[in-house]
């Protein structure tokens, strides 16, 4: 999963800030000093009835939910950061959103009480023709943070469903209907489970996964962590 060759090179090049490019220098971490500035911070770790949380109400149960900064309509280094650490292999760039977002957490009091942290799956297929899955990378740098285990591989996807941008309303939620499934709920049971996702767009996958979560563990509480979110206010 992780390319020997890449972590060579990476030692004779210095870190770059996945945004805007620039040097990121002694102490700086994830995004450089100019960028952790100006981001489109949502807040949303510190507001428990924020409106991510409310895309949730009536359709399923969950404990809190948030996202650490929006995702941008029009093109911007944010954007591209997203697409390289998804399609480009820039993984590790995955990984420093997480513990970003993990200190975000860990600053409000409001997801305390995480027992586990569950990235959303890929199918298989997916994650054997991309060599890994962003979210296991953004789950890996939260736990570090967070100080909780990661949980890779319990909660599956067992069908492959269509991209998202290609439907429309009904039918989104007939493509991610019953495409998870837990295959040892004993080991989630009695949990609080952080899910986390990259980003928020539809909300259907992860609302999917919740639902199935819910419905094979007994006991078991739910809140949502995605490191973007297209939705807004
Ligand atoms: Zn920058």
């Amino acid at each position: 999963m992780k390319n020997p060759i890449a972590d060579i090179i990476s030692l004779f090049v210095p870190p770059l800030c996945p945004v805007c490019g620039a040097i990121l220098l002694e102490g700086e971490s994830c995004v450089c000093t100019r960028c952790k500035l100006t981001a489109p911070l949502t807040g949303y770790a510190h507001d428990v009835d924020n409106s991510l949380y409310r895309t949730f109400w009536g359709i399923v149960p969950i404990e809190r939910a948030s996202a650490l900064f929006y995702f941008p309509s029009h093109e911007s280094g944010w954007r591209r950061a997203i697409h390289d650490f998804k399609y480009r292999g820039h993984w590790r760039v995955a990984r420093d959103f997480g513990e970003w977002m993990g200190h975000d957490l860990l600053a409000s009091e409001v997801f305390l009480g995480v027992d586990v942290v569950v990235p959303i799956p890929l199918h298989p297929f997916k994650k054997l023709r991309r060599g890994y899955n962003q979210s296991d990378y953004i789950g890996e740098g939260l736990t570090r943070v967070l100080g909780v285990p990661l949980s890779v591989g319990n909660v599956v996807r067992t069908r492959h469903n269509p991209s998202q941008a290609l439907t429309r309303g009904s039918k989104r939620w007939d493509n991610v209907r019953d495409i998870f499934a837990v295959r040892h709920p004993e080991k989630l049971a009695g949990k609080h489970i952080l899910l986390v996702d990259d980003v928020f767009t539809t909300g259907a996958t992860i609302q999917s996964c919740a639902m199935a979560i819910l419905r094979s563990v007994p006991d078991v509480r739910i809140s949502i962590a995605t490191l973007a979110t297209a939705h807004r206010d």
